[in-house]
């Protein structure tokens, strides 16, 4: 028993002055991959022709279109992220590349209502997100 006690204390003292083999979040942010698939952003070249609603498996998205100008745009648009598992199959379905996944992993909140995410925030971080890929995409060929 006491030998039990010494040798975890041991342990313990040890990894004291060892380096973490965790990454100290939040002090230091993880280095995701271009393919993590994190929270889902819609861009205004959405059309509203909701096939990224059809073929979600987890019925997700919700869709009400409207008529702007002779276009087709969302007057709703939500995402459920309490039901989404983040498969990815509704960026594929998209035809005009609109609705991606951020590396956005930050989605933990203390209101379930919250994680449904709706029109506004959706394209908003869809814009700005579409303009960061714009721009690496670019940086990328230049230093090719
Ligand atoms: S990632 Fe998958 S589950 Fe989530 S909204 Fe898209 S299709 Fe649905
Ligand atoms: S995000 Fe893409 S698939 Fe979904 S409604 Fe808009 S254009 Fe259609």
């Amino acid at each position: 028993m006491l030998l039990d006690t010494v040798k975890g204390l041991w342990i313990t003292l040890k990894h004291l002055f060892l380096r973490p083999d965790t990454n100290p979040f939040p002090d230091v942010e993880p280095l995701l991959s271009n393919c993590y698939r994190g929270i889902l952003t819609v861009n205004s070249d959405c059309v509203c022709c909701s096939l990224c609603a059809a073929i979600c498996p987890d019925d997700c998205i919700t869709i009400v279109g409207k008529d702007v100008d002779g276009y087709r745009k969302p007057e709703i648009f939500d995402i459920d992220l309490v039901h989404c598992m983040f498969c990815g199959l509704c960026t594929e379905a998209c035809p005009v590349d609109a609705i991606r996944m951020s590396n956005d992993y930050k989605y933990s909140v203390y209101d379930r209502d919250l994680l449904t995410l709706h029109r506004e925030d959706l394209f908003r971080w869809g814009d700005a997100l579409k303009i960061k890929q714009q721009s690496l995409k670019q940086e990328n060929e230049k230093s090719v």
